[in-house]
């Protein structure tokens, strides 16, 4: 606890003109009105007004306020009034340590009231000037200090949540950053013990296995500064245990995962500079997007200024760096206070800016946003349409809005997007579809048997990954094609009853380089089978094919043909070819699960127009009807009009206002089939209609 003279002294630091007979004549008359009363701890209670008013002190605040300080608790623990305070001190002192005491009482009731309609009180309580919230938070200070002489514990959770709540909330508005961390980290400690001390446990372990890191960064920073000819000062600091614990709460991560509890500053002497040195950061190390934040030329509202940025630093590793003046630092852990002026000894008058102050205030707790933090992500988010992520290694990958883990792959390098199996975003394991946001951290995980697949293409947006996956698709394609080719050569061979050889092929007559190409050109029709037939003639005898309603490109070959009963292909459908070796060529219509899509058996079929002219093929429709006399019989006769075979009627689930009917019909192709479901559909008994 300072004497008198030693408080005084504090004061002459900044300002010489002290008037130290007040301060003497608030230190006496304090010490007397409390007199003998003690504090829990048992040490006289007229320390703690002493160490207040040195908080003020330090805080650099005027004399009425550290006078304040010195008298805050008179009026509401002690004989004295208002009216003695006003008469020894003056209007002025009376006044905020009315304000006080007032502020006290309000916050006592806080558990009766209503927060938000208390907090609205306790502004206009202090509306009128700002200094009686400035002491009510180094009053706030020194209790939290002390709380370990609290002996209940409730109450000691009780001031501390109070704190956390309102207080540190508070101070923040009013920029004193240091009060702030050490009102939140304060309570944190006496809030949540053992969560406070495991994170002390760890930061101490960081900061001792990251001493040289931090040495590093500070010295690179340094070295850039120097060069560019800024004269700049650079620190590292941790980041306190509350603002941490809460980054962990809100991301949900470990200690491990949160790269950003350094962060550096860089002070420096003017606003130019400010971005000058901005500049030589984001030339030097690769930014990570979204954390970029110009509080200088958008201030916060309690006039808070610096350049944020979190940039991949010398080390890969993410760094956060803040960049101000002089001013806007002394501002910044200071707030209000550094505001006055004590030129010529002359106090510059708070009121004018105080108004401005508060009335953004109440308008910020009024609307349940915070305004200044939208304005900020609104304007300062300058890269609207992408987004930016990194590599494991701080690789600064850029990328269109929604792309997904694959499109960060294929960024990286063709291979890797060929052979990516999976995704880790920020530490975590994600779905290979995941889209990404700015900042993230992705790491892509191969493996050599992987494959690109055409489903990605449903997922990509950008052209390299989807113009990658395309060629292997096409690739993959390319094999098949040579393989239906030779398929096809080979069957013609087998119709003309020619033994099959590549070896008589006149690959320099068709006008083809390779084997390869020659089949490809069959599967394309661009070699007909005419021309292979030609040539295959030379060597054997012709034989008669049989014709069917199915074409295999074209030709007809001597295999017996099926529809799959699955999905009853009829023509129109696009279909597809399934050799069994039992059965023969099984049609299924491409759009069937039944068959393995990636078989080996596959063979491209189409119909062929002139031959299916007779027959007629069975399509199934599930048809839901109104439960009324007569709806059957109007899906019939419509069927019957468009003169289709009714094969079979199946009648299932019928309920008070529905049923279901599964009907079989022969039809002659999917024209005849869409007309007769169009027909059905505008039958007014009919509710829905599908093919199955
Ligand atoms: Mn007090």
């Amino acid at each position: 606890m300072l004497t008198s003279s030693g408080l005084i002294d504090v004061i002459k630091e900044y300002d010489k003109n002290v008037d130290e007979e007040l301060i003497k004549k608030a230190y006496l008359f304090s010490m007397d009105a409390h007199g003998l009363q003690k504090r829990s701890s048992g040490i006289p209670y007229f320390s703690h007004p002493v160490e207040v008013a040195t908080i003020l002190a330090k805080m650099k605040m005027d004399v009425s306020t550290v006078v304040t300080g010195l008298l805050h608790d008179v009026i509401e623990d002690t004989p004295v009034s208002y009216e003695d305070i006003e008469a020894e001190f003056g209007f002025d002192i009376a006044f905020l340590v009315n304000g006080v005491t007032k502020l006290s009482k309000i916050a006592y009731q806080s558990e009766k009231v209503h927060q938000a309609d208390n907090f609205r009180k306790f502004l206009i309580a202090i509306s009128e000037d700002v200094r009686v919230l400035v002491v009510k938070l180094a009053d706030r200070l020194h209790n939290m200090r002390t709380l370990n002489a609290i002996k209940n514990e409730e109450k000691r959770k009780r001031i501390s949540l109070e704190t956390m709540d309102i207080y540190a909330p508070l101070a923040e508005r009013i920029g004193m950053q240091a009060i702030k961390d050490e009102l939140e980290d304060r309570a944190f400690f006496f809030l949540y013990p053992s969560e406070y001390n495991a994170i002390l446990v760890k930061l101490d372990q960081i900061k001792r296995n990251d001493e040289d890191f931090i040495k590093n960064v500070i010295s690179t920073l340094e070295k850039y500064m120097e060069d560019n000819g800024i004269e700049a000062i650079v620190c590292g600091r941790t980041k306190k245990p509350c603002s941490i614990w809460r980054k962990m709460c809100k991301r949900n991560i470990t200690l491990e995962q949160l790269n950003d509890i350094i962060a550096f500053r860089i002070i420096v002497n003017t606003i130019p500079e400010c971005y000058k040195a901005l500049g030589i950061i984001h030339v030097n190390f690769p930014i990570c997007p979204g954390r970029f934040k110009d509080y200088i030329s958008i201030p916060k509202l309690n006039n808070y200024r610096s350049l944020h940025t979190t940039v991949f630093g010398p080390f890969q590793q993410k760094i956060e760096i803040q960049i101000r003046t002089k001013e806007m630092h002394l501002n910044a852990e200071n707030g209000m206070a550094s505001h006055w002026s004590y030129k010529d000894g002359a106090i510059a008058p708070v009121e004018s800016k105080n108004c401005r102050w508060l009335k953004s205030l109440i308008s910020v707790l009024e609307n349940t946003n915070t305004p200044e933090e939208t304005i900020a992500d609104s304007k300062l988010e300058m890269y609207e349409d992408d987004v930016f992520c990194f590599s494991p290694k701080g690789d600064l990958i850029s990328l269109p809005r929604n792309a997904t883990t694959i499109d960060f792959a294929y960024s990286i390098h063709t291979a890797v997007g060929n052979r990516c199996i999976g995704a880790k975003v920020n530490g975590r394991i994600v779905p290979l579809r995941t889209q990404l946001k700015n900042g993230d951290q992705v790491e892509i995980l191969t493996s050599p048997f992987q494959k690109p697949e055409a489903a990605w293409l449903q997922f990509v947006v950008t052209g390299k990954a989807r113009s990658c996956i395309k060629k292997f698709v096409l690739s993959q394609e390319r094999s098949e094609f040579v393989r239906l080719g030779k398929a096809i050569v080979k069957k013609i061979f087998d119709e003309e009853g020619v033994a099959f050889t590549e070896l008589k092929i006149p690959l320099r007559k068709l006008n083809c380089q390779s084997l390869d190409l020659f089949y490809l050109k069959v599967q394309r029709q661009d070699i007909s089978f005419k021309q292979i037939r030609d040539f295959v003639d030379e060597l054997e005898s012709y034989k008669h094919p049989i014709k069917h309603g199915i074409c295999l490109f074209g030709f007809t070959p001597e295999i017996a043909v099926h529809y799959a009963t699955c999905c009853n292909p009829i023509p129109g459908d696009r279909i597809i070819g399934l050799l069994d070796k039992e059965e023969g060529l099984i049609v299924h219509s491409v759009s069937c699960g039944k068959f393995d899509k990636n078989s080996s058996a596959i063979i491209d079929v189409s119909w062929n127009d002139d031959e299916h002219k007779d027959e007629s093929f069975v399509a199934k429709l599930s048809i839901v009807l109104l439960n009324k006399a007569g709806s059957l019989a109007q899906v019939t006769q419509i069927i019957s009009e468009k003169s289709a075979n009714i094969a079979n009627i199946k009648i299932e689930n019928r309920s008070r206002d529905f049923y279901d009917i599964l009907i079989e019909i022969n039809v002659r192709d999917l024209k005849h089939l869409g007309e007769i479901q169009a027909a059905i559909t505008t039958c007014s008994r009919v509710r829905l209609i599908r093919r199955i």
